[in-house]
């Protein structure tokens, strides 16, 4: 590869999976990359630091699902083992126990998605709730995540879709809503139909074992992102945090030649920007380049969503019979799950009280409420699912406000997406809002789009080797055709002229 004087330059913008992403692979390949994250850890929405009193905490406990093949690639390359054995998880309302899911892979394969219908234990969900998802599985196959298929599903509510499917209402408000909630972060009125049946195909239908989920036993932070940071600096690369980058310049001809932070320029031949939502329109608003350029100016348009993180320590042990559990029925508009961390996590395997991981998302109307008033309401609920919680005193609580850090994929939404090429021909995006025909979400979409970031700079700047990207696993045989077959009618039916609204 070339001398350092000759190295090309690349500027990477925000240090979450799709920026440490980039960073690695560019680096490995021999470019002068510098990573620029605005806060004081890299890690991004999955960052995890220690309080003052020496406890770990995180803004959101994260999962790694089972179809997470390149973040689990990554891992194995790094040579760690930061995770759980897979684990499984229950779902309460105000009622309790509601349903348990197995370890899906450990059972045997069914045609999707039967298995997914009959292990999933439902306590109280009747059989013919459950049928009614039948169906829905035409807008399952019709949705194959392609550029037509996002204009057809996104304009309509997930909760549209869901009712003209003629799902139950107990099905949709006790699971699908539920899962709405916990894997786009909004209610179904308030979620594209496209982003969940994308987002449900993904972590739920397209294979059996697709559920089962593993989980960091520690801070993602200090188990994945420290040791991931060390390798990027000993393959030559730079993360420096503190450094919120305000502006790119552009020369004559259009293309970046630096991004400029409060105090510092770097020049780059490159630049890929791996912000989230809130933060490009946070630049966006800074930038006099970017507010030139329409993409950005639509941008403008998207949204995010306030999640809360909290995590309680209690003076006694309390028995919670799965390590994760999900929640519904609580409030109208807001998800929640809560997690076992003496079960997860080994700095707290032999704690002697219990310590528990609440998230909420969509939790707007929590944001604005005193840490005592959280701290109860958590307790209050815990106590709803796990009776023995009502007991025990909690003895210290982290509360983290994670304002306008998710993507909303609301409807209509899609219009406003970028892709990864910009209309500056070596700046490129990377993150989970990104479209990508990869077909992952999260963190695995995250990790994957900065690797097509970066893959987009080696065609651009010529030189290195392109990262190879594991695909989804492929549909199973009888989707495939009946995709063929739904596809087959579509291409006939084109000679039509349109007519309808997609
Ligand atoms: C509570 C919660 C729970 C979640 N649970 C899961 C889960 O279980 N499983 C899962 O897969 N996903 C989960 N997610 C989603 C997951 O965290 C995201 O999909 C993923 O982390 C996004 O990564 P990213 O790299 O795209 O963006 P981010 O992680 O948001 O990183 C963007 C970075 O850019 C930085 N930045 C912004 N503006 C600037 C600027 N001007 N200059 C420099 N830097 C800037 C930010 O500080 C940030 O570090 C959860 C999210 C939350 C909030």
């Amino acid at each position: 590869m070339a001398e350092a004087s000759e190295q090309k330059r690349v500027t990477v913008v925000g240090a979450g999976w799709a920026g440490l992403g980039a960073t690695y692979h560019l680096a490995q390949q021999g470019y002068a990359v510098t990573l620029l994250e605005a806060g004081p850890y890299p890690g991004g929405l999955v960052a995890g630091w220690k309080t003052s009193q020496g406890n770990s905490v995180e803004g959101g406990i994260h999962g790694f699902w089972y179809p997470y093949s390149n973040i689990f690639a990554l891992v194995r390359q790094l040579g760690l083992n930061p995770f759980t054995p897979f684990t499984r998880s229950s779902q309460y309302s105000p009622a309790g126990l509601e349903a348990e899911s197995p370890i899906f892979q450990d059972l045997p394969r069914l045609p999707t998605p039967l298995g997914t219908f009959l292990y999933t234990k439902f306590q109280r969900l009747p059989l013919i709730d459950r049928l009614s998802a039948l169906p829905l599985l035409y807008a399952v196959v019709d949705f194959d995540n392609s550029d037509e298929a996002w204009q057809r599903y996104d304009k309509v509510t997930a909760r549209e879709l869901f009712k003209d499917f003629g799902v139950s209402a107990r099905l949709y408000q006790e699971s699908f809503e539920p899962m709405l909630l916990v894997g786009l972060f909004a209610p179904g009125e308030q979620c594209s139909a496209a982003a969940a049946l994308g987002m449900l195909y993904y972590f739920i239908l397209s294979h059996q074992p697709d559920f089962d989920v593993v989980w960091c036993r520690g801070t993602v932070g200090e188990m994945i992102f420290k040791p991931w940071v060390e390798s990027i600096e000993k393959a030559g690369g730079r993360v420096l945090t503190n450094q919120r980058v305000q502006e790119i310049l552009i020369d004559s001809d259009g293309k970046a030649r630096g991004v400029v932070t409060n105090d510092q320029t770097f020049p780059s031949d490159a630049v890929v920007f791996a912000i989230n939502v809130s933060g490009m329109k946070q630049l966006v608003r800074h930038s006099s380049t970017l507010q030139s350029s329409q993409e950005f100016q639509n941008l403008m348009n998207l949204g995010g969503i306030d999640a809360l993180a909290t995590r309680l320590w209690f003076d006694r042990k309390v028995n919670i019979p799965h390590p994760s559990n999900a929640c519904f029925g609580f409030s109208p508009t807001t998800g929640s799950t809560f997690f076992d961390l003496n079960a997860l996590q080994d700095e707290y395997r032999d704690a002697p009280g219990t310590v528990v991981e609440a998230d909420f998302y969509h939790g707007n109307q929590l944001l604005s409420l005193s840490d005592a008033a959280i701290v109860s309401m958590v307790q209050d609920k815990l106590a709803t699912c796990v009776p023995d919680f009502r007991e025990a005193k909690v003895i210290d609580s982290s509360i983290i406000r994670v304002s306008q850090g998710v993507t909303h994929f609301f409807p209509g939404s899609y219009q406003y997406l970028l892709p990864a090429q910009t209309g500056f021909p070596n700046v490129f995006l990377s993150g989970d809002w990104i479209i990508t025909r990869h077909g992952s979400w999260s963190q695995e979409k995250a990790y994957v789009t900065g690797l097509e970031a970066a893959n987009l700079v080696i065609d651009y700047l010529g030189e290195g080797e392109k990262a190879g990207i594991i695909p989804v696993e492929p549909d199973e045989p009888h989707i495939e055709l009946a995709r063929n077959i739904n596809q087959s009618i579509r291409d006939f039916s084109k000679i039509v002229p349109d007519f309808w609204l997609p």
